[in-house]
C-alpha cells in the first residue's frame, strides 16, 4: 500500500496515485522480501532484486540494464575511498534505478502519458524509460539546465519545457500540467525510491557481505539518501548486515536547506533562498521529502556537510585526473571528505562510500565554462 506520512492514511497500490489527498508525498509499504535468489530476469540489471520492489508479479520490467555498476577504490583527501561509479548507468545517471521500477509500475497501470520536472538528470532518466515503455513524456527544466542534459531529453523523444526562473517555477508548471496527465515525479514516487534502494544491495554484494561504515552522498531531492538508507535497513532486518552505514549528506553552501535544518534541530526541512551553484543536481531549496530525509540522516546517526563551489571544481577535476570524469554534483560528496577527516570524524579503519551519480559528459557546457574559458576567471589554468 501507499501510506501517507503526514495524515497516516493509506491507499492501495493498483491505482494510480502520485500523492495524498492531504498533498503530502507517500511512502511505499510493499511487503517486500529481500533474498539472494536470482530471479531468472536478466542478471545484469537491478532486477535481480525485483522481489524487494514489492511489485506484482504479472509486471514486465522495463529496463536499459541499469545498475549493476562498478566499485573502485580512489584515494580521496588521503584516505582510500570506494567509489561506486552510477554514472555508468544508461543514461549516464544513478537515476535509472528509480526510473524502471517507476516506468514499470505506470506501465502496469496503464498510464499512456506522463510530466515530469527535473534540473536534468531525473528528465533524461523519465524520458528514456518512458520512450522504452512506449509512454508519451513531457519533461519541464529551468533554463540554466546544462545543454547536453536538455539535448538528451529531447532526443530520446520527450516534449522539452524550458521554464524561466528557479528549480521551483519548473515543479509549479510542471504540476499545473500535471492537472490533465499523470505526474510521473521522481521527487513524488516511493516507487522510484524502491528502485534506489538497490545502489546498497549492491555495495554489500561488492564488499563480500559487510557493509562500508560510512555512506558520503549528495543531498538535493534526497532519492539517493532514502534510497541508501531503506536499502540498508533492508538489509539489517534480513540479517546480511549488522550495522546500517552512517550517513553523511553533503550539500553545497549557496542551497543548504537541509543543513540549516539538521543544524538547528528541525524535524521538517524549510524552504531557503538559493543561489547558483556548480552543482545543480542538487540545488533543490524545497525538498519534498524533508522529513524522511532527516529522518533518515539522524537515524543514522548521520551528519550533514556544505561545500563550497571551489571545492565541488577542484573535486571534479581531481576525480578526472585519477580517471572518473563526474560531473559537478557527483564531485559535491567527496569534497567533503577533507572536512570530515579534520573533524576527526573518520576513524582509520572504518570505510568510506560514496556514489558517483553522473557523468561528466553531460555537464560539458558547464565545464568547459570552468576550465577553458581564457580570461574568465583569472585563477584557472588554461588547458593543459
Ligand atoms: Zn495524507
Amino acid at each position: 500500500v501507499f501510506f501517507c506520512p503526514s495524515c497516516r492514511r493509506r491507499f492501495s497500490t493498483s491505482q494510480p496515485r502520485w500523492r495524498c489527498d492531504c498533498h503530502s508525498y507517500l511512502l511505499g509499504e510493499f511487503n517486500a522480501s529481500l533474498s539472494h535468489a536470482p530471479s531468472g530476469e536478466d542478471q545484469r540489471s537491478i532486477w535481480r532484486f525485483r522481489e524487494s520492489f514489492g511489485l506484482s508479479g504479472g509486471a514486465r520490467p522495463v529496463t536499459l540494464g541499469e545498475g549493476s555498476t562498478p566499485l573502485v577504490t580512489r584515494r580521496i583527501a588521503g584516505r582510500e575511498v570506494l567509489c561506486k561509479l552510477d554514472y555508468l548507468c544508461p543514461t549516464g545517471s544513478y537515476k535509472d534505478r528509480g526510473s524502471s521500477v517507476m516506468i514499470t509500475k505506470l506501465k502496469e497501470w496503464g498510464i499512456g502519458e506522463i510530466v515530469d520536472d527535473s534540473s536534468g538528470n531525473a528528465g533524461a532518466s523519465v524520458a528514456a524509460y518512458a520512450a522504452a515503455a512506449g509512454i508519451r513524456c513531457r519533461i519541464f527544466v529551468p533554463t540554466s539546465t546544462s545543454a547536453g542534459k536538455a539535448a538528451q531529453i529531447a532526443m530520446y523523444g520527450a516534449d522539452l519545457v524550458r521554464v524561466p526562473g528557479t528549480r521551483e517555477d519548473t515543479e509549479r508548471a510542471a504540476l499545473q500540467a500535471a492537472s490533465d496527465t499523470f505526474y510521473a515525479s521522481h521527487n513524488w514516487s516511493p516507487h522510484f525510491l524502491v528502485g534506489m534502494k538497490t545502489v546498497a544491495y549492491e555495495i554489500v554484494e561488492q564488499l563480500d557481505g559487510k557493509a562500508p561504515d560510512w555512506v558520503v552522498t549528495p543531498v538535493g531531492g534526497g532519492s539517493l539518501l532514502l534510497g541508501l538508507y531503506d536499502g540498508f535497513r533492508d538489509m539489517l532486518r534480513a540479517g546480511w548486515i549488522t550495522d546500517v552505514p552512517r550517513i553523511a549528506a553533503v550539500q553545497s553552501t549557496r542551497c543548504a536547506p537541509v543543513y540549516e535544518a539538521w543544524r538547528k534541530n528541525l524535524c521538517d526541512v524549510p524552504a531557503v533562498a538559493k543561489g547558483e551553484t556548480a552543482a545543480e543536481g542538487i540545488a533543490i531549496a524545497a525538498p519534498v521529502r524533508g522529513r524522511s530525509i532527516l529522518e533518515a540522516i539522524r537515524g543514522s546517526k548521520g551528519v550533514v556537510y556544505t561545500v563550497e563551489e571551489d571545492a565541488i571544481w577542484q573535486m571534479t577535476r581531481s576525480l578526472a585526473e585519477q580517471s572518473l570524469y563526474v560531473e559537478p554534483t557527483a564531485a559535491a560528496a567527496p569534497a567533503a571528505i577533507s572536512s570530515m577527516v579534520a573533524d576527526g570524524l573518520l576513524q582509520a579503519d572504518e570505510r568510506v562510500a560514496i556514489v558517483l551519480t553522473g557523468i561528466g559528459l553531460k555537464a560539458t557546457d558547464k565545464i568547459v565554462e570552468h576550465f577553458f574559458f581564457e580570461g574568465r576567471r583569472g585563477n584557472n589554468a588554461p588547458p593543459r
